[in-house]
């Protein structure tokens, strides 16, 4: 199913879908007034780019330099290929303990991996302790926006399932009362847990530690209270120096939700006596994106989910609507990665307004991408044919003067004199349904300007 079918669920809910819109677009305006707070923050995104360039360009130097370090410290590395390796390496870890009790703190490289049910199949408890990724765990959804997983729920929802889940009093969606409920339930399940999953912000090659940044502290408790905690990390996430850390945390928060920095951001280097640390480095088809020279900028993005905040088509659509695990303009570009054709219409999900290259605290050039991932579909002969053969009129119409001119005049005459009914029919004209069109003029520019220079 296409994007835009998925998204007209999403739409069908007018009052929700504008909700959403407004919420996304008031965490934006915050990230904007944090932003404009830092009068070097053009010159950390600047640095910040070139940090991630320089590390992808020795990739494999820096993580072999990361893995040697890691040992070094006591911690136990493990390289996964593919997500079913990555979930083989985590069952096998909390199998040799004899653990069936999990907590997992927000990690969407293991939302990609399809951890939870995999380990939910070899009957292992798995609980996520984020907030938002509870709620969503709950109800059996994915997370539809990489910083905030249950934005598309009203507290109203949220109220509803803690009531058939947590039993908390029916109608009662009061949001404090809900979180005293969700930190009651979950504070039992840290506490009983044998094993803590978690994911991982940045690796830092220099030292071989990896920092992992939360506003609600439920990574540092589970890892904190658990025998065994591993970290699941991409092959991107790593930066040379810790001394490089400092652009990083600075960008992350402000972009993300407006703060100045994450509540936390805690540094696990080695494990502490009588437990072990576990770091798994999953690759997933992160080296391929790094062979393609068009789209390999995309692993710079240090998941702050700016671009799906200021998106017009996300924040209208809905995170769901894009089937992908990281939705929004960076999904886009990761997914036709992934699959070329099961993703082949998110890159036309966009209305390459460039917001999401203007917010980009690594400044990946999302848009340009997005249009790049178009070509290369139409190229791979991955469009529906409508698009392909209109795309390929438009291409001509458009080439030839005459038929613009004609084809302007009788556009500008059949508005005037075509019934409103006909102009705006859902069969015919899908984007007038919720728009009036401008009023024609009675002529076009061309005309005037012929007119103008004769007078
Ligand atoms: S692409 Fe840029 S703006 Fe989007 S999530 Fe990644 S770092 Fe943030």
């Amino acid at each position: 199913m296409s994007h835009s079918l998925r998204a007209a669920t999403f739409v069908a809910d007018a009052d929700r879908t504008t909700w959403h819109d407004e919420t996304l677009w008031f965490v934006r305006q915050k990230r904007d007034k944090a932003v404009y707070a830092v009068p070097e923050f053009q010159e950390l995104r600047e640095l910040a780019s070139q940090i991630k360039e320089h590390t992808l360009g020795r990739l494999d130097e820096y993580l072999k330099q990361f893995e040697a370090e890691a040992r070094r410290n006591g911690v136990h590395v493990h390289w996964a290929a593919d997500a079913a390796e990555h979930n083989d390496i985590i069952l096998d870890i909390i199998r040799r303990h004899n653990d069936t009790r999990v907590v997992k703190s927000k990690s969407m490289l293991t939302e990609e991996c399809h951890l939870n049910p995999h380990l939910l199949g070899h009957g292992i408890e798995v609980i996520d302790t984020d907030l938002g990724e509870r709620i969503i765990q709950l109800r059996e959804e994915a997370p539809s926006h990489l910083v905030l997983p249950a934005i598309h729920l009203k507290k109203e929802d949220v109220g509803a399932t803690f009531h058939q889940h947590l039993g908390t009093e029916k109608g009662n969606h009061d949001p404090q009362q809900l979180t005293e409920a969700a930190r009651q339930h979950l504070r039992a399940k840290f506490l009983a847990a044998e094993v803590a999953i978690s994911g991982v912000n940045f690796a830092v090659a220099e030292t071989g530690g990896v920092v992992i940044c939360t506003n609600e502290g439920n990574a540092d408790l589970g890892v904190n209270l658990a025998r065994v905690h591993i970290a699941s990390m991409g092959i991107e996430k790593l930066i040379p120096r810790l001394s490089d850390l400092g652009v990083f945390t600075r960008l992350l928060a402000r972009s993300a939700t407006g703060q100045p920095v994450t509540t936390y951001t805690s540094h696990y280097t080695k494990p502490a006596d009588g437990r072990e640390l576990h770091v798994v480095i999953v690759d997933n088809g992160r080296t391929q994106q790094l062979g393609r020279p068009d789209f390999r900028a995309s692993l710079k993005c240090i998941r702050c989910g700016a671009c799906m905040n200021t998106c017009p088509v996300y924040r209208r659509s809905g995170g769901h609507s894009y089937d992908f695990t990281v939705p929004g303009p960076i999904g886009a570009i990761l997914s036709p990665n992934i699959d070329l054709k099961k993703h082949s219409s998110l890159p036309f999900a966009s209305t390459l307004c460039g917001s999401c290259t203007d917010v980009c605290p690594v400044k990946i050039d999302i848009h340009t991408q997005l249009y790049k991932w178009r070509q290369v579909l139409a190229e791979a002969g991955e469009i529906p044919i409508a698009k392909k053969w209109s795309l390929r009129f438009m291409g001509r119409f458009l080439a030839s003067p005459k038929a613009f001119g004609l084809g302007g005049k009788l556009a500008r005459t059949g508005l005037r004199l075509l019934p409103h009914q006909l102009t705006h029919a859902q069969a015919l004209n899908p984007w007038a349904v919720a728009r009036e069109l401008p009023e024609p003029p009675k002529q076009s520019f061309r005309e005037w300007y012929a007119r103008a220079v004769k007078q």
